[in-house]
């Protein structure tokens, strides 16, 4: 488990910082966001400093993800108003990314109007087969280089 001194993360998962914990284990901690976009948003972040989805192997991604139901699932059974839930990962800047610890959002869901929000484009008008088989051959192309 190898922690960064500076890293605001790091510092939730060796209790320097106050955090109010949700769920623990060896590998992953659960803990409340700060600004609690709906009632119960939690993060779930490896107990080990890996800033973003890019630089996990396949074990970490595997124990970390193990986590994700059971956590989702504790959360939406802990308020009968939970009707779902966004489960997100943000990774770089342009994504979104604030604090580079990787990190997974459970956001429960309550209604439609409980002020969360994503914007899907379909921008399906502008892509031909062709166009879209040399998009999917491009990084197809990247799985020989592993
Ligand atoms: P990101 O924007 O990187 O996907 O998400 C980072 C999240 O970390 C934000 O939702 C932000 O509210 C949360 N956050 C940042 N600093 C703290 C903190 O000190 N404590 C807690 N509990 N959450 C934090
Ligand atoms: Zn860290």
């Amino acid at each position: 488990m190898a922690l960064d001194q500076d890293c605001i993360f790091c510092k939730i998962i060796r209790n320097e910082i106050p955090n109010t914990v949700v769920y623990e284990d060896n590998v992953v901690k659960a803990f409340l966001d700060i600004t609690q976009g709906t009632p119960g948003h939690t993060l779930v972040i490896p107990k080990t400093h890996v800033p973003d989805i890019f630089a996990y192997d396949a074990d970490l991604a595997a124990a970390v993800f193990s986590r994700i139901p059971k956590i989702a699932r504790a959360i939406k059974a802990s308020d009968p108003a939970i009707k779902g839930m966004n489960i997100l990962n943000n990774n770089g800047k342009v994504a979104y990314q604030s604090v580079f610890h990787s990190h997974i959002h459970l956001i429960p869901r309550y209604s439609a109007k409980d002020g969360f929000g994503m914007r899907f484009t379909d921008n399906s008008a502008h892509y031909t087969p062709e166009k879209l088989q040399k998009i999917a051959t491009q990084i197809h192309q990247q799985f020989s280089a592993d």
